[in-house]
C-alpha cells in the first residue's frame, strides 16, 4: 500500500464531521442534533467518557452544527465558511482549553474573559478538555461563568473522570455520558476506512486492529496508522499464541523466549500481558461458548485445540496467575520478572506450588524455630531481618527430592512433605519428627555432607529471581538488576542478559552483591556472566552453554558468603516501609 502524499494521520482524516459519523454514541449524538435543529441547546455540557470515545470531536461538530451557514436537520453542512474554518482549526467561535496541560486559574480567566466578547458567529463553543483537572481557583472562575453565561456562548467541558468535577460545576450542565466501542463495531469501522484509504490489509489484520484499539476507535486508528506505515501488523496475537503452545507443551523455556522475543522488541511487559490475557480468554470461551469467541475460522479452531489441550482448569488457573501479575505489575520495578514467574510456575503444574515459593517457605520455617523454639509457628517474620541459618536451601532442595545435602544437625533431618497449594499455617507444626514413608533413597538417612548442589537450571533461577532474590537485594543492585533477566545456563555460569552495555556496566559494579544473594539462596556459588541482549536477539536456548566460553574469566569465580546479611540500607528500608532510595 502506498500512503498518499502528504501523509496525513488516519484518525485526523476519518475524524468524524457530522453527527452521524460519530461511531458508537447514538444516544447522544441523537439528543444534540435534534437540539441543535430545534434551537433548544444549553449553555453547558459535559461529556464524560474514556478517552478516544469521541468526546472532542463531538464537540467540535456542535459548534460546527450550530454556527453553519446552511445546516440539514441538525447537522452541519461541512463547506460553508464556518464549517470549514472550524474543521480547519482557525475558527474564531471555537477555542479549546486542555486543563491537563493548562489547569491555570490566567488560562480560565482568559478563557471567561473572551466569552464575554462580542462574536462574528451565533454561538462561541469553550471547549474544556479535562476539566476534572482544573486547579480549584480555575474551577471557581469557571463556575462564576456558567452561574450567568453570556447568551451566545456554550461550554462544552470533557472529562475521564466526572466523579472529579465540581458537584456545582456538573449540577450545571448537561451530562452526556461517552462509551468504549464493542470491538465488532470498530472493525467495521476499520474496514471502511481501510477500504476508503485503499489499504492493503486482510480482514484477520483489521480485526486483530480492532482489538487493539480496546473500544476506542481513535486508539485503533493509531494502530492502523502504525501498520500503514509499517507495512504490516506486528502480530500480538502470533506472539501470544506462541506462548499459549509453551503452556499447552509445559515449555517453560519457550515461553521464556516468547516473552523475551516481545520484551526485546520494545514491547511493555504489561502489554504483552493484556495480550496474553486476551488470547486466553479466547481459548476459555472456546470451551464454553464459541459463537463468542470472534475469530475467523482458522484462528478458531487453532483456539479450540489449545483449549482442549490445556483444559479447563489449566485455562483458568493461567488467567488467574496473569491477572495477579498483571495487577502486581502497578508497583513493580521490572514487571517482566512477574510475567515470567506467573508463566514458569503454569509449566510446572507437577509441583503446584513453585519449588523457589518451598523453599522459601521452609527457610521461613527453619528460621521461626532457631531463633523461638521447634514449637513455634512458621508465621512470617520481618524479612531478612537476621542472617539465615546455614544452607536451608540445600536441605529444602533435598526435600523436594532434588539435591542432597548435610542437614545441620542429625535431629533436622528432612522431613519431605508433599507439595501443597496451601500457604504455611500458624496452627501447623512446621514439620514431624516422626520418620515418614516416602520414596527416598537410604542415603538420606545418613546424609553425607555435600559441597554444593547441582547448578540451578534457568527455570529455578527466573522463578527464585522472580519470588525471592531479586527483592531481597539491597537497593542499589535491585534497581540496577531490575531491568535484565536470565537468559541461559551452563553447569558453571548463569547468564543475565541486559538492556545496553551502559546499563551492564553499572550493574557490574554490583554483581558481588547479586552473586552473594544466590549463593545464599541456592546453597552454591552461582557466578553471573553480565551480557548485553541486542534488541530481537532470542534468548540462547535453556541448556547447555550457548554462550562461547573464551568469555569467561577465572577471576570472576568467587566462593559463596556463609550466610547472608541485610546491608544497613535495607534494614532502613525496612523500617521506613514505602521509603525509596534515591540512586546516585
Ligand atoms: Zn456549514
Amino acid at each position: 500500500m502506498t500512503p498518499p502524499e502528504p501523509w496525513k494521520s488516519l484518525y485526523r482524516r476519518y475524524r468524524p464531521q457530522r453527527f452521524g459519523e460519530v461511531r458508537g454514541q447514538d444516544h447522544v449524538t441523537r439528543t444534540l442534533r435534534n437540539e441543535v435543529r430545534d434551537g433548544r441547546v444549553t449553555h453547558a455540557y459535559l461529556f464524560s467518557g474514556p478517552r478516544g470515545t469521541g468526546k472532542t470531536s463531538t464537540a467540535r461538530i456542535l459548534a460546527k452544527a450550530l454556527n453553519c451557514a446552511a445546516p440539514v436537520d441538525g447537522e452541519p453542512d461541512g463547506t460553508c465558511a464556518s464549517c470549514v474554518a472550524i474543521a480547519e482549526g482557525s475558527s474564531l467561535d471555537v477555542h479549546e482549553l486542555d486543563a491537563a496541560s493548562n489547569n491555570g486559574v490566567d488560562a480560565m480567566r482568559d478563557l471567561v474573559s473572551r466569552a464575554a466578547l462580542g462574536t462574528p458567529g451565533r454561538w462561541k463553543v469553550y471547549i474544556v478538555d479535562e476539566v476534572h483537572m482544573l486547579s480549584a481557583p480555575a474551577s471557581n472562575a469557571l463556575l462564576k461563568t456558567l452561574e450567568e453565561p453570556p447568551g451566545h456562548v456554550i461550554f462544552v467541558l470533557a472529562t475521564t473522570d466526572p466523579q472529579k468535577v465540581l458537584p456545582t460545576i456538573r449540577s450545571r450542565a448537561q451530562h452526556f455520558e461517552f462509551r468504549l466501542l464493542p470491538t465488532e463495531l470498530i472493525a467495521e469501522h476499520l474496514r471502511w476506512v481501510a477500504d476508503d484509504a485503499k489499504l492493503d490489509l486482510s480482514p484477520a489484520d483489521l480485526d486483530r486492529v480492532a482489538r487493539r484499539g480496546h473500544g476506542s476507535a481513535r486508539d485503533a486508528l493509531s494502530v492502523l496508522d502504525q501498520v500503514a506505515a509499517a507495512g504490516g501488523l506486528e502480530d500480538e496475537a502470533e506472539a501470544a499464541d506462541e506462548v499459549i503452545e509453551a503452556l499447552c507443551e509445559r515449555d517453560a523455556g519457550r515461553a521464556l523466549v516468547a516473552i523475551a522475543q516481545r520484551t526485546a522488541a520494545g514491547l511493555d511487559a504489561r502489554q504483552v500481558t493484556r495480550d496474553l490475557l486476551e488470547r486466553l480468554r479466547q481459548v476459555f470461551l472456546a470451551t464454553m461458548a464459541r459463537s463468542l469467541v470472534g475469530l475467523p475460522d482458522e484462528e478458531l479452531a487453532r483456539v479450540e485445540d489449545q483449549a482442549r489441550r490445556l483444559g479447563p482448569a489449566a485455562i483458568v488457573r493461567a488467567m488467574e496467575a496473569l491477572g495477579d501479575a498483571l495487577v502486581a505489575m502497578r508497583d513493580a520495578p521490572d514487571p517482566r520478572v512477574l510475567l515470567e514467574v506467573a508463566l514458569v510456575r503454569q509449566c510446572r503444574p507437577d509441583a503446584d506450588i513453585s519449588p523457589a515459593a518451598l523453599l522459601e517457605r521452609i527457610e521461613r520455617l527453619e528460621r521461626g524455630q532457631s531463633g523461638r523454639g521447634a514449637t513455634d509457628s512458621g508465621q512470617d517474620e520481618p524479612p531478612g531481618a537476621e542472617p539465615k541459618a546455614a544452607r536451608p536451601a540445600d536441605r529444602a532442595r533435598a526435600a523436594l527430592g532434588g539435591v542432597r545435602a548435610a542437614p545441620p544437625t542429625p535431629a533436622k533431618a528432612p522431613d519431605p512433605e508433599p507439595p501443597s497449594t496451601e500457604p504455611p499455617s500458624s496452627t501447623e507444626p512446621p514439620s514431624s519428627t516422626e520418620p515418614q514413608q516416602n520414596n527416598e533413597p537410604p542415603s538420606r538417612a545418613a546424609p553425607a555432607p555435600e559441597p554444593a548442589g547441582s547448578f540451578p537450571t534457568r527455570d529455578e533461577l527466573t522463578l527464585a529471581w522472580g519470588d525471592v532474590v531479586l527483592a531481597a537485594l539491597p537497593q542499589r543492585a535491585k534497581v540496577r538488576f531490575g531491568g535484565g533477566h536470565f537468559v541461559g545456563v551452563d553447569d558453571t555460569w548463569a547468564t543475565f542478559a541486559l538492556p545496553n552495555s551502559v546499563h551492564r556496566d553499572r550493574c557490574e559494579e554490583c554483581r558481588p552483591d547479586v552473586e552473594q544473594a544466590l549463593a545464599s539462596h541456592f546453597g552454591r556459588p552461582v557466578p553471573l556472566r553480565l551480557v548485553v541482549i541486542e534488541p530481537g536477539t532470542p534468548p540462547a536456548p535453556d541448556h547447555p552453554s550457548a554462550q562461547p566460553d573464551d568469555e569467561i574469566d577465572l577471576s570472576d569465580l568467587r566462593d559463596a558468603p556463609a550466610a547472608e546479611v541485610a546491608s544497613p540500607v535495607d534494614h532502613v528500608m525496612q523500617i521506613f516501609e514505602g521509603a525509596e532510595v534515591v540512586e546516585d
